[in-house]
């Protein structure tokens, strides 16, 4: 017997009991964040590696052991994207968004992919809910960027302490992080016997990555390791002050982790990252997480542009939501079709019924007491029975599946729509 197949190890199916959720969410975050003025941009999910290797940075994760990356069929080195902002600043840069008027925000919504080791909260392909606010310099931006987060996690119902905790931090920029990475450097050097392997490369490459590591080892020597708040300059310094300034305006609960790092390349001054609570996610706590990039859009080739943004996880998200989001609608009818009646009438009115904006199913004809079982198991509240004495008079019988009560209802937009919504009201 042939085998059947299966999906390839770390992506999955979204089946049609699941999609109403994740079409739930992704209908939430539209209408939240276009109340920011964020609009939605689709780029395309492979670019050119290189755009993810000058982006993202050479020594990263991500670029270093995670990315899908092929040859096309015209020789061109592709990777599958494993994050987004590398291509919407491509995007932007390419298309002269920049041109407009500042900020520019976007936001979007769909697959990235990263070979990593498969487990809860992490797959090969997952979704990613992101926004990015180009040429905006101003830490209101940065503020109103993480409130716009909490705020939509708060419409989901996942409430701030309760359900996530957001923790912010500065890196510094580039007048003052060199020397932070400096001592941060002494400092690891001192320790490398403690460190695992990767953080010993770490160390010379980029030791800031270190304070991002989960080995519990590594972690337990970084309590002794220099804080970049100490070596923030006073630009940073004050900076900081005003996002936390904005945020406490905007009564968005927040704490201040001197450790927190990103380990993507770009980021300067503020990074956050918000912590879903509870153990739902397990070691992958992390719901959303993001920071400002001023040098980014240079770098790739673009005007000076900073900016800031994040992504969220949204197979996190729906864990963390769990089975509470709303299922699937099931059709508000069956058509059952008694013997003596031609079908191409059931079908004649279901097409019609559909025109009219309602949602109904047909049974595919056979017993009556199979086609009334069928519309049981799919859940719906009545039966259209299309009777052929009915029928002569252009009328059908609407059946109530819960009381067994019926009425006659004459075939027309209006009676059909005025009996169906409300009986449906008396179910309800
Ligand atoms: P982590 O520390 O969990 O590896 P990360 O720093 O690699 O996260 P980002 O690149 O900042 O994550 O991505 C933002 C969010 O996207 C994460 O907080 C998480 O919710 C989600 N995410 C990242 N990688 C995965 C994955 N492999 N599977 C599912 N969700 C992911
Ligand atoms: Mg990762």
């Amino acid at each position: 017997m042939t085998q059947p197949l299966q999906t390839v190890k770390g992506t999955k199916d979204i089946l049609p009991h699941e999609t109403p959720r994740w079409r739930f969410v992704e209908s939430r975050a539209q209408d939240v964040l276009a109340r920011y003025g964020y609009r939605e941009i689709r780029t395309p999910i492979y670019e050119a590696t290189e755009l993810f290797a000058r982006g993202i940075g050479e020594t990263t994760d991500i670029v270093g052991k995670e990315m899908f990356s092929f040859d096309d069929r015209g020789g061109r080195h592709v990777t599958l994207r494993p994050e987004n902002t590398a291509g919407v600043v491509r995007a932007y840069i390419q298309h002269k968004l920049y041109t407009q008027p500042a900020p520019q925000k976007y936001w979007y919504f769909g697959p990235m992919f990263r070979a990593e080791n498969v487990q809860a909260g992490r797959q090969r392909q997952f979704h990613q809910l992101g926004v990015e606010c180009l040429a905006a310099p101003d830490p209101c931006w940065d503020a109103e960027s993480i409130a716009m987060a909490a705020h939509f996690l708060a419409e989901l119902g996942l409430k701030p302490l309760d359900a996530w905790q957001l923790q912010v931090n500065s890196v510094g920029c580039d007048g003052c992080r060199p020397a932070y990475r400096d001592a941060l450097q002494l400092f690891l050097r001192s320790c490398q016997a403690d460190l695992c392997p990767d953080c010993r490369v770490r160390t010379e490459r980029n030791p800031l990555r270190v304070l991002d590591c989960k080995v519990p080892a590594c972690r337990s020597q970084l309590h002794q390791a220099p804080l970049v708040d100490t070596a923030w300059c006073n630009d940073c310094r004050q900076a900081f002050a005003q996002v936390e300034e904005f945020l406490t305006a905007a009564g968005v609960p927040f704490t201040h982790n001197p450790r927190l790092v990103r380990g993507l390349d770009y980021y300067s001054r503020t990074v956050f990252e918000f912590i879903a609570c509870g153990d739902r996610l397990g070691a992958q706590s992390t719901l959303c997480a993001g920071g400002r990039y001023d040098a980014l859009v240079a770098d790739l080739g673009g005007p000076a542009s900073p900016a800031v943004g994040w992504a969220l996880g949204v197979e996190r998200l729906l864990l963390v939501l769990g089975t509470e989001l709303p299922g699937a609608q099931p059709p508000v009818a069956v058509l059952v079709t008694p013997p003596g009646t031609p079908f191409s009438e059931t079908f004649r009115l279901a097409c019609s019924l559909r025109s009219w904006g309602l949602s109904v199913e047909m049974a595919p004809g056979g017993k009556l007491e199979r086609q009334f079982k069928l519309a049981e198991r799919l859940g719906v509240p009545f039966a259209l029975v299309v009777g052929e004495a009915e029928l002569a008079a252009g009328e059908v019988i609407l059946k109530n599946l819960t009381t067994r009560s019926q009425q006659r209802v004459l075939i027309s937009r209006d009676a059909l729509r005025a009996a169906l919504t409300s009986s449906l009201q008396e179910v309800q």
